[in-house]
């Protein structure tokens, strides 16, 4: 019997048409365009129902609000399909594929985001391959994750990135290797694939002060001070290498202090894109350690961002919170041996 989909569109430039003013949204523009792709009637492509999100958005507005929303729509339409393909705008997709790998606890079945460079309405698009792929890996594989599929490459979610702004090969997962080899064949790597979940369990995100502090060379403390206050949360800090700051004669140690001393839990993330960052290695990372911050490890920013959500939403302790920032949870980190 031929699966069943549930496809969501929110938006992006795959379902995008020409206006006046650049590419933008269109209200139905879409599901006429799909009616023009004969191979979506193939016996091997899943049956699929399309929901189409108003407003549509270009993903650079996706917020804490609809990440819930498409969280709840899986969850309502759960039974009724094999599979979940989301449509989304590729600026913010791994940011909405890391916060779905945490709401969505227990998946048993595959939640895949995909998009494209190229709008389908344009000859030279890239929206139709990636949409019939993710279709088919979604109604016809077990993949009990959430994960992003483009341009021939099926990643976990969390561990996703945007790495191009115009190049097809948009997305890469450096810290972990692709799920499936999509080429002649689609062929499933088993192992790397998470365990089926014990049945769907939401875990709705609620609205948390969180702020990304990347560092550089020469960077002038000062201008941060601000943001520490008592309402933020969570700090994610991109450092260099390994997790290594500026020690600017304690300069920054100071803010972190104060950042410590208001609760706030201090994430230490990598700027290169490939690798862990580990408070402790080197003697740089001295005031990291001295103001209670722990390492992501080799986690994106996007899957710190939103597993500090999660974490927060879930209402557990600082303690907690902290200790399961180090923790893998969803495959979206390894701990380095
Ligand atoms: N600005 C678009 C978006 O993220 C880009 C894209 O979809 O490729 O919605």
């Amino acid at each position: 019997m031929r699966k069943k989909v549930c496809m969501i569109h929110t938006g992006g430039t795959i379902g995008m048409a020409r206006t006046e003013h650049g590419y933008a949204p269109k209200e139905g523009f879409f599901r006429s365009a799909l009616s023009r792709i004969s191979e979506l009637d193939h016996p091997e492509v899943p049956e699929f129902d399309l929901v189409e999100y108003s407003p549509l958005l270009d993903s650079s507005n996706i917020s804490l609000q609809e990440w819930v929303k498409i969280a709840r729509d899986i969850e309502d339409k759960y039974d009724r399909y094999d599979g979940f393909v989301i449509l989304h705008g590729t600026d913010t997709m791994a940011y909405t594929a890391s916060a779905l790998s945490f709401m969505l606890e227990e998946l048993t079945k595959p939640v895949i985001l995909t998009g494209s460079q190229i709008p389908l309405c344009e000859v030279r698009s890239d929206a139709r391959d990636n949409l019939i792929t993710a279709l088919m890996i979604a109604g016809n594989y077990r993949v009990p994750e959430v994960c992003l599929y483009f341009s021939n490459r099926l990643f976990r979610g969390n561990r996703s990135t945007k790495v191009s702004a115009d190049g097809l090969i948009a997305f890469d997962s450096p810290n972990y290797p692709s799920l499936a080899d999509v080429g002649v064949r689609i062929t499933l790597n088993e192992r790397l694939i998470r365990k089926a979940g014990s049945g769907l369990k939401l875990t709705e995100f609620s609205d948390h002060q969180i702020a990304v502090l990347k560092l550089f060379p020469g960077i002038q403390y000062e201008v941060f001070d601000k943001i520490i206050t008592s309402n933020l949360k969570g700090l994610v800090i991109e450092a260099f290498g390994t997790g290594n700051i500026p020690e600017n004669h304690g300069a920054f140690l100071k803010i972190l202090e104060k950042a410590r001393e208001n609760g706030t839990v201090i994430v230490v993330c990598s700027q290169c894109l490939k690798g862990s960052a580990i408070i402790g290695e080197y003697a740089a990372s001295r005031d990291l350690a001295k103001a209670g911050a722990v390492s992501g490890y080799d986690m994106t920013v996007e899957a710190a961002v939103a597993k500090l959500y999660y974490l927060f939403s879930k209402g557990y302790d600082l303690e907690t919170v902290k200790k399961l920032m180090e923790t893998d949870l969803r495959g979206e980190l390894t701990r380095p041996q």
